[in-house]
């Protein structure tokens, strides 16, 4: 299958699942991810209409924002773990930061945004699975560092973000979607009503997060093939 057509499939299924949990075409973000993706693969993406694009680490994405930032109004999202020493760089290239997960990292962003003139967007990222092998905030620390981040004028803070454990079956992975949400509606309850997105769901899962509320998806495999 081309890029063209994985697309169209995937598109269909954001549709479709959308429609189900009747909620409004058009209220999901697509993030197609790029990671270990060549030039000519992303450049199958653009023609085909896609126009946000994301990487999880900084160095492997710079050489394509490079190449492609003169002929193509693409908006960059930065999903991966960040290391305060990419920070900069991350804040210089990217339009979002998805995965901010600790108050330093935050202040980071603050700090190099604010030398360089920009407001960075930025999601919190939760570990709504308390696996250990995950990144991510503790939802019971989640509205101290929300406040905190809410407070720096470098700072536009958009919504949430987190990766659900792989499960083979897909609908096993609901339980931490919805609770994603809540821990949005809380934050939204006391007070932070700046915070609307919700990123959650991938290749193997995001028709489920589409049903518990996803406003972006990030996906890769579906569209490019198996990395
Ligand atoms: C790779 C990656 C994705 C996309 O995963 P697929 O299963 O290929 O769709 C989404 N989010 C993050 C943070 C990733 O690193």
């Amino acid at each position: 299958m081309s890029v063209a057509e994985n697309l169209k499939t995937v598109t269909q299924k954001i549709t479709n699942a959308l429609e189900r949990s009747g909620r409004a075409p058009d209220s999901v973000t697509l993030v197609v991810v790029t990671k270990t993706v060549d030039a000519p693969r992303i450049q199958e993406a653009l023609t085909a209409g896609v126009s946000h694009l994301g990487e999880n680490k900084v160095q492997e994405a710079l050489p394509k924002i490079e190449a492609i930032r003169d002929h193509s109004n693409v908006t960059w999202h930065m999903i991966g773990h960040l290391q305060t020493n990419k920070v900069k760089r991350a804040v210089e290239y990217f339009h979002m930061i998805h995965a901010a997960d600790s108050v330093r990292l935050v202040e980071e962003i603050h700090a190099r945004a604010v030398q360089q003139g920009k407001i960075m967007e930025v999601l919190l990222e939760v570990n709504v699975s308390g696996e250990a092998s995950k990144f991510g905030l503790r939802p019971e620390d989640l509205l101290s560092v929300a406040r905190a981040a809410a407070r720096f004028e470098g700072i536009a803070l958009k919504g949430l973000m987190t990766m659900a454990p792989f499960l083979p079956n897909a609908e096993e992975t609901r339980p931490y979607f919805r609770k994603l949400r809540e821990c949005l509606l809380a934050l939204q309850d006391s007070g932070l009503t700046q915070m609307t997105q919700l990123s959650m769901g991938m290749t193997n899962d995001f028709e489920v997060a589409i049903e518990e509320g996803a406003t972006m998806v990030r996906i890769g495999t579906a569209i490019f093939g198996e990395r």
